[in-house]
């Protein structure tokens, strides 16, 4: 949609003026002017206009200008994530599909590393397929905070303009990118699980799920630079490591004003994760709001630690304080892809399904035959999980000798 004023019919009264909650508009020669770098279409001048002067109108993909003066703008930039000095596996996934993307848009593909005593990591991203790594080094970098990485961030977008920006969407990912497309007056494509290039146009196709994981979307940005897309960790497949592979490192330093945040780090506090990350696991046992009680995801966890994987959780089950958010899969929660998924007494709704479907193999436990879960599994149990679940772990430990 967009938003015009019919010139003929606009008296310049100055009711849209008032009426607008944003500043956005004003009059100039006695007819209303909309700034559209302001507007967010809420509609209030048109219910205020006494003269139908103001429309909304609908943009037909034909509308749609392409004002291709983005000369300036070249290369694509992986944000790469780091927690305690390791870059995190999201980022040389990003890598391996930025390779594809900068290579196909002729450009170099470059890393952004920001913490402290990490110049070891600049290394490993080149040997992961960057052309060039922009470090900034500085103690106050050392843990992620949302001001000073925004900030050094928007300010190195702002000096070298990128044509695209990818950020992994993990927790600090998604804080810190949507600020970052604010500061540089950028879209933004959250949670992309595909990414090509229309190369006539030089546009990102970034592809996600829309409405519930019932249709795929494929979104451009045509009228700002960066392009910037946000990805789910194990969407995409890990660059490949070349050790031989030379690159440039491009430290850069900032005076201290750019870490000054308005919030201060007093702690970082781990979560003890008594079995393996859910989205580095093989196998994932995960419990619904079948389990009934949070003591009963004992049995969960038996099963996970018997097979040396993860526990996984609906969002029933995390909103009913059962385990913690961190466990949590599907479209609110994590997207994993292990090599075995098993689900006790979860249904399967649709918005669980969108995190984990794709599991090499899904055995679903579950006592009502008709539950959608059923639909997506390789292996069906209909069973009480309080019978199966129990039998199970004390199969597999006779089975695997533990
Ligand atoms: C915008 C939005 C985002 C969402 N995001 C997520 C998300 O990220 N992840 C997510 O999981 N959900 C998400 N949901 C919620 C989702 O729609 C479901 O409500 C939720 O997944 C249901 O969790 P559940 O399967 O544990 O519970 P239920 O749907 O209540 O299912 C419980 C299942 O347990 C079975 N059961 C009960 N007792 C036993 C027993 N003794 N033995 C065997 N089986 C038994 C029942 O037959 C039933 O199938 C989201 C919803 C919305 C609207």
């Amino acid at each position: 949609m967009s938003i015009k004023v019919i010139n003929e019919k606009c008296t310049g009264c100055k009711l849209c003026v008032k009426s607008c909650p944003f500043g956005a508009i004003e009059i100039v020669n006695k007819k209303a002017v909309i700034d559209m770098h302001k507007c967010t279409l809420c509609g209030a001048c048109i219910e205020s206009c006494k003269f139908d002067a103001i429309v909304l109108t609908k943009i037909s993909p034909t509308d749609i200008q392409f004002p291709k003066k983005f000369d300036e703008h070249k290369d694509v930039w992986i944000f790469c994530e780091q927690k305690k000095g390791v870059v995190q596996s999201v980022a040389y996934e990003l890598l391996g599909k930025g390779r594809e993307l900068a290579d196909t848009l002729g450009v170099d593909l470059c890393g952004v590393l920001l913490g402290e005593n990490i110049k070891q990591e600049a290394q490993k991203i080149i040997h992961r397929g960057a052309d060039k790594v922009y470090l900034v080094d500085s103690s106050a970098l050392r843990h992620y905070q949302d001001e000073p990485y925004s900030k050094v961030l928007i300010q190195l977008i702002k000096e070298y303009n990128p044509e695209i920006v990818l950020c992994g969407a993990s927790s600090i990912g998604r804080s810190l990118i949507a600020r970052v497309a604010i500061g540089v007056h950028a879209g933004l494509t959250a949670d992309c699980t595909a990414l090509d290039i229309d190369k006539k146009e030089r546009l990102l196709l970034q592809t996600r799920p829309a409405f519930g994981g019932n249709i795929m979307a494929t979104i451009i940005c045509p009228n700002h630079r960066p392009q910037m897309s946000t990805v789910r960790h194990k969407v995409m497949k890990e660059a490949g490591e070349d050790k031989h592979r030379k690159g440039k490192i491009i430290e850069k330093s900032y005076d201290a004003g750019i870490y000054s945040s308005r919030t201060r780090l007093l702690d970082v506090v781990e979560e003890i994760e008594e079995t393996v990350n859910l989205t580095e696991a093989n196998v994932i046992v995960s419990g619904g709001r079948g389990l009934v009680s949070p003591e009963n995801f004992k049995m969960i966890e038996d099963l996970a630690k018997a097979l040396g994987g993860a526990v996984g959780a609906s969002r029933a089950a995390v909103d009913s304080g059962w385990k913690t958010y961190s466990h949590q899969v599907g479209q609110t929660g994590k997207t994993v892809c292990p090599k075995i998924y098993i689900a006790c007494g979860i249904s399967g709704q649709i918005q669980h399904l969108v995190g984990m479907q794709s599991s090499e193999i899904i055995v679903a436990i579950n006592k009502d035959p008709h539950a959608p879960i059923f639909t997506v599994a390789t292996y069906g149990i209909i069973g009480d999980i309080f019978e199966v679940v129990p039998e199970l772990t004390r199969r597999f430990k006779e089975a695997l000798g533990k």
